[in-house]
Parts: C-alpha cells; sequence; structure tokens
C-alpha cells in the first residue's frame, strides 16, 4: 500500500514526539508499504514567527510572510528524516521547491494548481520514506507560497490523489472526530465514521480538526481520509462517501464564535435593494453567512447578514460606499453573537429534528436571534454567553 500520513504540529513539537513520529512511520514501512509524510511545523512555530513579523514591521509584505513561514515546515521533514535515519531506515525530506509543489501566486492563501510526481516516485522507488513540507509551494516566479492557515492537511490530501495513494492519514492530538467539542460537551462521542459533505459543514463550522479545503479536495478525488491520534494507538474516525445511515443522525453539534451580525434598517421596501447591497459587499471581498430581511415600519425593509469578524470593518466600509447607492437608516451590528450548529446527512428529510432543536433551546431557555437551514444543517445565531449552553443542551436532546 501507499500511505500519505500527515502530523500536525503537536505530533512534532519537540525531539520526543519526533522519535514517536519516526516509531510510527517505521512500523508501517516495514511492514512493506510506501510512505508518503507531510509535516507541519513544530509546536507554535508559524504563530511565533507571525507574532515575530509584526514586532518588526506593523504590515509585513506577504511574500516576506511565506518566505518566513516556510521555514517551519522545513525544520520538522529535516529533523523526522534524522529521527528515522537513525534507525537505519532510508529516508528524504523535500520541500515544496524540490517536489515541485506549484501554485498559484497568491501569498498566504495560495491555491495548488499541479503537483510533478517523478521525484517523488523516484524516491519511493529507491524504498525511501519520503517527507514533505506541509503548507507550502512554490509559484510561478520561483518564490515560495503558503496555502493558507491549517494548509498542512490540503499538502497531504493533494499528494494521496496525484500519487494514488491507497489511504491519507491525518494524525493529530485528537483521536477522530467528535459530536461536539469535548471539553464543551463531556459526553461527546467519537463517530467511527462520517461523510465528507458533513465533515466539511463541521471543518467549515469551526470544529478545526481539518482544513476544509482539505476536505473539499478528499471529497472531489475520493481520496480515503482518516483522521487519527498520533498519541495513542487508536481507530480514529473514516471520512468518506456513504456512510450507513445510523440512528442517531446528527454527526455533531459545532460552535462558531468568530461571527458578527449586522443589521441594516430602515432600507426601501422596492426591488434591486437586495442585490445592491449584496454587491456591494461582494466588491468588498466580504463573505456573507446567514441572511435574514423582515419587513420595517412605513414601507421599509431591514436586512440583516452575519460575517466572520474580521470583515466587520469591511462590510460597514462597503455599505456606507455612496457607489453602492443604496439609502438606510442606520446600521447596527453585534460582536457578541456564536453560530450553532447541527450537522448530519439527510437530516432535512427526516421531519422534526428541526423542532427537536428548537425545542432543546427552550427549554435551555436560549433565545434565537437567526436561523438558517440546508440539506445537512441547521444553524442558529445566540448571544456568546448563551453558546455553550446551546451547545450542551442540543446535544443533550439528540444522544
Ligand atoms: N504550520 C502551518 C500553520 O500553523 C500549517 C499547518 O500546520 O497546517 O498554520
Ligand atoms: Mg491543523
Amino acid at each position: 500500500m501507499l500511505i500519505v500520513k500527515k502530523f500536525g504540529g503537536s505530533s512534532v513539537r519537540d525531539a520526543e514526539r519526533i522519535k514517536n513520529v519516526a516509531d510510527r512511520v517505521i512500523r508501517d514501512y516495514n511492514e512493506g508499504h510506501d510512505i508518503v509524510v507531510v509535516l507541519s511545523a513544530m509546536g507554535d512555530t508559524t504563530d511565533n514567527y507571525i507574532k515575530l513579523a509584526h514586532e518588526l514591521n506593523e504590515r509585513p509584505s506577504k511574500r516576506e510572510m511565506d518566505m518566513l513561514m516556510t521555514t517551519g515546515e522545513q525544520i520538522s521533514v529535516a529533523l523526522l528524516a534524522m529521527a528515522i535515519q537513525a534507525k537505519r531506515v532510508p529516508a528524504v525530506s523535500l520541500n515544496a521547491f524540490q517536489v515541485g509543489m506549484e501554485t498559484t501566486s497568491d501569498f498566504m492563501h495560495a491555491r495548488l494548481k499541479r503537483i510533478q510526481t517523478q521525484r517523488l516516485k523516484n524516491e519511493l522507488e529507491n524504498r525511501k520514506v519520503v517527507i514533505v513540507t506541509g503548507f507550502q509551494g512554490v509559484n510561478r516566479n520561483d518564490d515560495f507560497t503558503t496555502l493558507g492557515r491549517g494548509g498542512s492537511d490540503t499538502t497531504a490530501v493533494a499528494l494521496a490523489s496525484v500519487l494514488h495513494a491507497d489511504l491519507c492519514e491525518i494524525y493529530t492530538d485528537v483521536d477522530g472526530i467528535y459530536t461536539a467539542d469535548p471539553r464543551v460537551v463531556p459526553n461527546a462521542k467519537k463517530l467511527d465514521e462520517i461523510t465528507y459533505d458533513e465533515m466539511l459543514e463541521l471543518a467549515s463550522l469551526g470544529a478545526k480538526v481539518l482544513h476544509n479545503r482539505s476536505v473539499e479536495m478528499a471529497k472531489k478525488y475520493g481520496v480515503p481520509l482518516v483522521v487519527r491520534s498520533s498519541l495513542v494507538d487508536a481507530e480514529g474516525t473514516v471520512v468518506k462517501e456513504d456512510v450507513p445511515v445510523e440512528k442517531m443522525l446528527i454527526k455533531g453539534v459545532t460552535c462558531d464564535k468568530n461571527v458578527a451580525k449586522l443589521a441594516v434598517i430602515g432600507l426601501k421596501n422596492e426591488p434591486g435593494v437586495a442585490f445592491k447591497l449584496f454587491n456591494i459587499l461582494a466588491r468588498y471581498d466580504v463573505n456573507v453567512d446567514i441572511i435574514l430581511q423582515s419587513i420595517g415600519r412605513n414601507e421599509t425593509k431591514d436586512i440583516s447578514f452575519t460575517v466572520a469578524k474580521e470583515y466587520l470593518d469591511d462590510a460597514i466600509d462597503a455599505l456606507n460606499d455612496v457607489n453602492a447607492g443604496i439609502s438606510f437608516e442606520k446600521i447596527h451590528y453585534d460582536v457578541d453573537v456564536a453560530k450553532v450548529s447541527i450537522v448530519g446527512a439527510g437530516m432535512m428529510t427526516h421531519a422534526g429534528v428541526a423542532a427537536k432543536m428548537f425545542e432543546a433551546l427552550y427549554n435551555a431557555n436560549v433565545n434565537i436571534n437567526m436561523i438558517s437551514t440546508s440539506e445537512i444543517k441547521i444553524t442558529v445565531l445566540v448571544h456568546a454567553d448563551d453558546a455553550n449552553r446551546t451547545v450542551k443542551a442540543i446535544h443533550d436532546m439528540f444522544e
């Protein structure tokens, strides 16, 4: 088998942990498998680099940020290669340039375009463990780029895809995907299996186990994924296309506190208003999430929506842009909100899921600000102080 194994920063944070990774890799290698390892930078390296950069320059250039950040992964891959070689197993570390991981030019959030496989295949044919830097790429000017925070998962899935790997294993410091954050809901359960779509929702709703682009890519190319612990020997969670329907339809309850709610009050109640409003937001690159329109007083209407917190200022600028041609009375905003969602494939075809969720909130005396639904999730916007209570109440209800 060809196995791609990705280890996150906490799994390689010191010499001890790196040795532990080496042992795991060697165990599978000795069973005759071909192994490609993808690593993140050690521990908090990337965070520390970012802090350091901002001490020297308030707005460091993105090119230099990538030049800096890509060194983190280069350290961890070299150290792991040494640790494996120390056990007399052949290994080689490669960075994105050496592999030929071609990306777009967008520093700090580049996208993979093409991955050369020749070097990788040659090394594998020579029975070497191949260790590749996660998170990084090279643009067409031969500058280093990075794929965005958490991007090593995407590197791993992309390599698994181009190499037609039999399995892509994501090792982390938790032992799988849980029905809720175990720190908030102590009786949260580990899932044995989950679909790509469910995982995608969980990943983008703030369950930070997998980079959501990695899940998108795994789904698109049918890469068999498993999330498991680098510390204990346990089965982990398999992410795949179809999962037999179990009794519990709900796969998870997630909470995202990185949201702000905006309300544009006193808009004209006429055609084209929503278009103009969301058009200008799009022009300012503001991603909008939940949208709600309601009728106001005197022939007016109000439109409320949520954005990630970092887009709040841009959203307000956009709405006040005279070129947008929208007139309104005022804007309200609130950053003390949280999105709580339940995720589960096929739940919209099962009547009563929403009612049960709202009943849980009623019992817990939580007020709902906004609601949105899709095929596989229901999201409510609540006050940030109610967030943890809401997650627990919903989780208990569906247990
Ligand atoms: N080291 C990078 C980060 O901290 C990439 C990764 O860990 O996936 O975001
Ligand atoms: Mg990660």
